[in-house]
């Protein structure tokens, strides 16, 4: 059994403040080593309920985060950028399950560091018609490739919103949101168990089945006018509002790299005071 965790930093344990997750900073360098704790107790839960290899892909930011030093050995980890399948490259690999570890609510709503891949910018992300946060999107990438969802951790809101999309999926809430930047936040030890005992229990859900491949829509809203414009020169894409574009794509995988383009084009195009 091979499992996959795809490891987000907003929503690791104890985790509220945007230098918590920014590279380079005091207290991203304190939360890199929680951050690994979390990713620990998910592969010794996964590893208790039988996986004989763990994958974890790195999802946050510049994708090099985790304490490689500080992995459980039973372990491996992809690290760095540019991969095509991003928070989820492995996923076609044949892996029988997938973690979704330290991940946060989508843009626009309630949860500590809520946001849907730019931090800013990006003020709602609907796929086929529903309101999406990079679970869900995730998800239905997985769901291309058979692979059950089998545990998310975040935030309580983040919970609330896997419970939507992976139903089947256990939830572990290693915080309760109090507003975008404070929680009431469990101490690493507390939620190294929770983690670990969720991650276990799910492996009896592990296992892949028929992928299915569907078409998708995804619409994307901006909180500037030129977001929009400047997205909108993607092939496919096209402005569907003044801040809003939306395209339609063969497969999730198709999806999830237009979507992509969409992001870094908008990306580039925010300016200094005028956003
Ligand atoms: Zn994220």
């Amino acid at each position: 059994m091979r499992i996959m965790i795809s490891a987000d930093m907003e929503g690791a344990t104890g985790v509220t403040w945007t230098d918590d997750v920014r590279p380079g900073t005091e207290p991203w360098q304190r939360f890199r080593r929680v951050f690994t704790g979390d990713v620990n107790a998910g592969v010794a839960g996964l590893c208790a309920g039988g996986a004989t290899e763990v994958l974890v892909n790195e999802a946050h930011s510049s994708q090099r985060n985790l304490l490689l030093e500080e992995l459980d050995p039973r372990a491996a980890m992809l690290t760095g950028r540019h991969k095509p399948l991003s928070m989820m490259q492995g996923i076609d690999s044949g892996v029988d399950g997938v973690v979704f570890l330290g991940y946060h609510a989508g843009a626009g709503v309630e949860g500590v560091l809520a946001h849907t891949y730019l931090e800013n910018s990006i003020t709602g992300v609907w796929l086929d018609g529903v309101h999406a946060s990079e679970g869900r999107l995730n998800a239905a990438l997985a769901a291309e490739h058979g692979v059950p969802v089998l545990v998310v951790t975040g935030d309580d809101r983040t919970c609330v919103d896997a419970n939507d999309y992976a139903p089947g999926a256990r939830t572990v809430a290693v915080k309760e949101c109090v507003s975008r930047y404070a929680a009431i936040c469990l101490p690493p030890t507390r939620t190294a168990q929770l983690i670990q005992s969720a991650c276990a229990e799910a492996m009896v859900s592990a296992g892949r089945g028929e992928g299915t491949v569907q078409s998708h829509r995804i619409e994307v809203e901006f909180d500037a006018t030129h977001l929009a414009h400047a997205a909108a020169v993607v092939p496919t894409v096209s402005l569907v509002d003044v801040r809003r574009v939306g395209f339609d794509a063969v497969s999730m995988t198709e999806a999830m790299k237009a979507f992509k383009v969409v992001t870094a084009i908008a990306a580039g195009a925010v300016e200094g005071i005028y956003g």
